[in-house]
């Protein structure tokens, strides 16, 4: 298979999600019936290579932390197929799933709250090393160490506990807990949203530089383009539940073909002072996700909607090598599973 094909399909790739649905019951009544179902994530694919960032941006509520969420197994999906290494991992059975566990590993927003704060820092470091390996006391300390080396951190602060850190270097405790079984794809979500602006740019750099030396793959999302921008090889821009565009980075900021995706880059500042560009404010608030609207869910704010826009769902198209665009107005191939 060419590079081409394969690219168009994720065939081959480290992780591969095709046509991915999650939806949430809502219960109500004494009988807790089912009285609705929240679209979270709706026919969702996409795919991650090795040593590949998927940067994964949408407004809060859009489904991407969901998406998240599902291919670390942290909840169950309600169809579709998620691949990892050519496997289908997304119905496996929690002991088969072991295997996979440690090659999986996630860095959360807030580092505080998914830190146990009644563990000392080694011991939070130690965990998934004990876990997955058999090693000594002495060797499992070696490795913490080292660990706390390469992030940034201080071998003297291996006894400390949460609270006793910065919020950077919280994250950089939350980042060496995941590197610590050795994996090959990190999901990070909203990894530097509660930091401040310098700290960001140094747990970003701190990825990237991590990713170069290990060769490791992220599914990396957030809201902030900027970051995104800065991260990612390409980026895959959600709305509702749905991915209406993903393309390599460069495409994407230069050239956005969604109407959607023209309106995000709208409000992300130039670096030149000089330059302006036009910003699209969309009216409305995103629909709720427990009734989406039909046809194109982006139809009750997009400012270049049609009448067909109401009725029909836009298939995903391939406009151009590499470029995956959901809008009627678009020309390519309808693409299957992308
Ligand atoms: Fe707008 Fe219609 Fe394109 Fe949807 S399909 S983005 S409503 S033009």
């Amino acid at each position: 298979m060419t590079a081409t094909a394969r690219r168009a399909n994720g065939t081959g790739a480290l992780l591969n999600v095709e046509h991915l649905t999650k939806h949430y019951p809502i219960r109500k009544g004494v009988f807790s019936r089912v009285s609705g179902q929240v679209h979270a994530v709706d026919d969702v694919s996409f795919w991650v290579e090795e040593g590949e960032t998927l940067g994964l941006v949408g407004e809060s509520g859009c489904g991407k932390s969901t998406t998240g969420k599902a291919v670390l197994r942290l909840t169950d999906v309600t169809s579709g197929a998620i691949s990892w290494r050519g496997q289908r991992i997304d119905a496996l059975p929690a002991r088969e799933m072991r295997a996979h566990r440690r090659e999986l590993q996630a860095v959360f927003q807030d580092p505080y709250s998914s830190l146990n704060p009644r563990m000392r820092a080694e011991d939070i470091v130690a965990e998934p090393i004990r876990n997955f390996e058999d090693r000594s006391p002495a060797e499992i300390r070696e490795r913490v160490a080292s660990l706390f080396e390469r992030v940034g951190l201080r071998a003297d602060q291996m006894v400390k506990y949460p609270y006793e850190f910065s919020g950077g270097q919280r994250q950089r405790l939350g980042i060496a807990r995941a590197l610590a079984p050795n994996p090959r794809l990190i999901v990070c979500d909203e990894p530097v949203s509660a930091l401040d602006v310098s700290v960001q740019a140094q747990v970003i750099n701190l990825l990237m530089d991590l990713q170069d030396e290990l060769g490791l793959s992220y599914l990396f999302i957030a809201h902030d383009l900027a970051v995104v921008e800065h991260i990612s090889h390409r980026v895959a821009v959600m709305y509702l539940g749905k991915i209406v565009e993903i393309t390599d980075k460069r495409t994407l900021f230069a050239n956005p073909q969604h109407p959607y995706t023209e309106a995000l880059l709208s409000a992300v500042p130039l670096p030149d002072p000089k330059a302006a560009r036009k910003r699209i404010i969309l009216a409305g608030d995103v629909p709720s996700p427990v009734n989406p609207p039909a046809g194109c869910r982006f139809h009750t704010r997009c400012p270049v909607a049609q009448e067909r826009c109401r009725i029909e769902a836009p298939a995903m198209r391939l406009t151009a090598p590499g470029h995956l665009v959901a809008c009627h107005l678009r020309d390519g191939e309808p693409v299957e599973a992308p």
